[in-house]
């Protein structure tokens, strides 16, 4: 069942169409609205090929995809009519969506109230969401959205204490992100170990350059690091995580050139490892400079690893104990001074991994990285929210007949 994967950015567009769970084509059109856009489009087992066109908005990428996608250079496809049904990322549910939703005008207005939530996704997201219905009339197009696993939080994960008005009135409590890949390796987890996923207490930790963790009690989130916004959490590559609220009117009150746009801008952008170092967001570029003796280099490595590891210590303990703890995304996936040095000195609560198996995780696979008398298991799994989608999009456009 071939299905079309989409996830729409502000002046972006990536695609992948799947067929049972394997990539057919996928690509990004790019710098959709501003000048010089262009796609670029592969099919699977060959070289990508880069093609320009004029993108003035969401809708013309649509248009081209379909057309890259069954044209006779490039193309996959006889007739967009095989594509069966559209499945879409969509970033904040709010407390509207605790699963994936077939698109009717409801749910688009619902994903439109949500926006105030995610101010710089959703209009994005929707706009791909619309795109595809103007383009694709009568295919069944489905939301997934990032949030949405995370609504099974009880009360004392996700609120703030702050004045409970502002919950009431301005939805201000932890939504928490990543949710579709945290379920996917949770899954997997209790896959790989040959048990109930609602009988386990797993610990994911999703690190890429956004980076969150994850608290799965009897196949449910429990807690999660990210908050009301993916600002809150673990450092990240450039956003600054979980800080001291009044440092934000301290460093307003330091220097008068700093609005709270600014100081926004630097939270989300200039902070995290890229802030710490100096040097950059990419742990590749930190692993190599700490290697040369960069002593910053080395702080923002050490600082992200001490808090994986509060976090994975904290969500111990909200578990009441752990059977796995997952490590996926790009630094999860492909760092193994991160993962040794996340669960150092962690034996204590039965987690032990194991240093010589960490450092031999071949690239995409799935390992378990613990000691054979680690009570917990430590899981390398990589992330796929493409497939996740696209199960998604599957399981309920096939409800549909
Ligand atoms: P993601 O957001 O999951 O795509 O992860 C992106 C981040 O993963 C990059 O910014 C890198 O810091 C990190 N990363 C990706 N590949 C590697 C690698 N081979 N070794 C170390 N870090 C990696």
């Amino acid at each position: 069942m071939l299905i079309l994967v989409i996830n729409s950015g502000s002046s972006s567009l990536k695609y992948q169409l799947m067929d049972d769970g394997n990539i057919i084509a996928k690509g990004i059109a790019e710098r959709i609205g501003l000048r010089s856009s262009f796609i670029k489009h592969q099919r699977t087992g060959h070289d990508s090929v880069i093609i320009d066109y004029e993108l003035p908005e969401h809708g013309t990428a649509i248009r081209k995809v379909l057309a890259i996608l069954t044209g006779a250079e490039h193309g996959v496809l006889k007739s967009m009519d095989e594509i069966r049904a559209v499945g879409h990322r969509v970033l904040h549910g709010g407390e509207k969506f605790a699963g994936s939703y077939l698109v009717t005008p409801e749910v688009i207005e619902a994903i439109r109230d949500c926006i105030p939530l995610g101010p710089l996704h959703n209009p994005a997201n929707l706009a791909g969401i619309e795109a595809c219905q103007k383009v694709m009339p009568g295919i069944p197009q489905v939301a997934v959205f990032d949030t949405a696993f995370h609504q099974t939080m009880p009360p004392e994960a996700y609120m703030y204490a702050v004045p409970y008005e502002y919950y009431r009135n301005y939805g201000v409590r932890r939504y928490g992100f990543h949710g579709t890949s945290h379920k996917f390796v949770a899954e997997r987890a209790a896959v790989l170990l040959n048990r109930p996923f609602d009988e386990l207490k797993i610990i994911t930790c999703h690190l890429g350059n956004g980076s969150s963790i994850a608290a799965v009690k009897n196949g449910k989130c429990y807690d999660t690091s990210m908050g009301m916004t993916p600002l809150a959490g673990v450092p990240m590559g450039t956003r600054s995580g979980d800080i001291d609220p009044a440092i934000i009117k301290y460093l307003m009150d330091s220097d008068p050139e700093l609005t709270i746009e600014n100081i926004d801008f630097i939270l989300n952008k200039k902070s995290g490892v890229l802030g710490i170092s100096g040097v950059s967001s990419d742990f590749r570029d930190l692993c190599a400079e700490a290697e040369k003796g960069n002593e910053r280099a080395q702080l923002a490595l050490n600082m992200f690893s001490y808090s994986c590891r509060k976090y994975i210590g904290a969500y111990a303990a909200a578990l009441g104990g752990v059977d796995a703890v997952v490590f996926t995304a790009g630094i999860g996936e492909n760092t193994p001074s991160v993962r040794s040095q996340s669960v150092r000195n962690l034996a204590f609560m039965g987690i032990e991994i194991d240093e010589k198996k960490n450092v031999e995780v071949p690239r995409g696979a799935e390992m378990d990285i613990s000691l054979e008398r680690s009570a917990a298991r430590i899981l390398v799994i990589p992330t796929n929210e493409e497939l996740a989608i696209a199960n998604e999009t599957r399981r309920i456009s096939e409800n549909l007949k």
